[in-house]
């Protein structure tokens, strides 16, 4: 077993991360929770998430399977529960985590189901009967309790998953203008013409079956779901507004450089949620490690009414 420990918010993780993979939650907020079920069901993952209630002895194991007809974990909060996760901000720090005042024996209890769910999954075992299962094991009476969650059709997710495919060519090395360029290459060169152009030669498309294919590059903008970029990081101890790109949260602390006393941090109106070719040169020429994105990152490439989800390939 290798075992990598990461400090950090779910959502900083490379969504890539979550492909492919069993993901066993055995989280104590909410936030974490909705966060965790949302990143494995857009990489098309099942969740099995474990949980405690302490007041009533209950010890409670529940499977999602993505599918659009399928039960999310965001199917079973309402508008109260939506109100309690509030907005995050990026400069409000930490998402506060209260006490969850468990119970070892009752959280040993629900690691030791997840467990046996999680071999029953491994095994190859996907019955899309396990859709919504949820098992209780009620503890004050001795009781195994088997329910099913429900699709809510008021459901705030989407309950898409992507089809999330490699970003050829694209390294940690290049920059914001390289990724917008390449981009731009794959998008625009499948972009199809269906019409007829009247005997017309569309700069230079070529005709493929019926479709007309553009091998222009398309003018295209990009975001990092669930992330966020800062276009300048402000010190809370002396007022500096230090110009610096980043991606909110990762990098880690740093330092104010000009009173060397204070922690940088984001602050709301220096945020944007994606890029363009209207970015600051100085800004596109910054290579995508300095800015903070890693291997595994899932870039959603935006033309027109078209979405793609490029993946960020590990260097070799
Ligand atoms: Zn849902
Ligand atoms: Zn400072």
């Amino acid at each position: 077993m290798q075992v990598e420990a990461f400090v950090g918010e779910l959502e900083w993780l490379p969504l890539g991360r979550w492909r492919g993979a069993l993901v066993a939650g055995c989280l104590d907020s909410l936030h974490a929770r909705q966060a965790l079920g949302e990143c494995s069901w857009r990489g098309g993952s099942p969740f099995l998430d474990a949980g405690v209630n302490p007041d009533s002895a209950l010890a409670r194991v529940t499977c999602y399977l993505p599918g659009p007809d399928r039960p999310c974990f965001a199917c079973g909060l309402d508008d109260k529960d939506y109100e309690a996760l509030g907005a995050v901000h990026p400069c409000a720090g930490p998402v506060p985590v209260p006490a969850t005042t468990g119970s070892f024996a009752l959280g040993g209890l629900a690691a030791a189901w997840l467990a046996l769910e999680s071999e029953r999954l491994l095994r190859g075992r996907w019955d899309p009967s396990l859709a919504g299962r949820e098992v209780l094991l009620e503890t004050r009476n001795g009781r195994l309790l088997v329910s099913r969650r429900r699709r809510n059709p008021a459901c705030r997710f989407d309950h898409q998953s992507w089809t999330i495919t490699p970003f050829a060519g694209l390294t940690l090395g290049n920059s914001l203008a390289d990724a917008l360029r390449l981009a731009g290459d794959l998008v625009g060169s499948h972009r199809p013409f269906p019409e007829r152009l009247n005997g017309k030669d569309p700069g230079g498309a070529r005709l493929v079956g019926k479709a007309r294919l553009m091998p222009r590059s398309a003018e295209v903008t990009l975001r990092l779901p669930g992330q966020r970029l800062a276009k300048a990081l402000h010190c809370p101890a002396c007022g500096a507004m230090v110009e610096r790109f980043q991606v909110v949260g990762r990098g880690g602390p740093r330092s104010c450089p000009r009173c060397g006393a204070g922690a940088l941090e984001a602050v709301g109106f220096k945020v944007v949620d994606c890029v363009d070719r209207h970015l600051p040169a100085a800004l596109l020429r910054q290579p995508l490690r300095r800015v903070g994105f890693r291997a595994g990152d899932v870039l959603a490439v935006e033309s027109g009414r078209c979405t793609r989800y490029l993946q960020i390939p590990e260097t070799p």
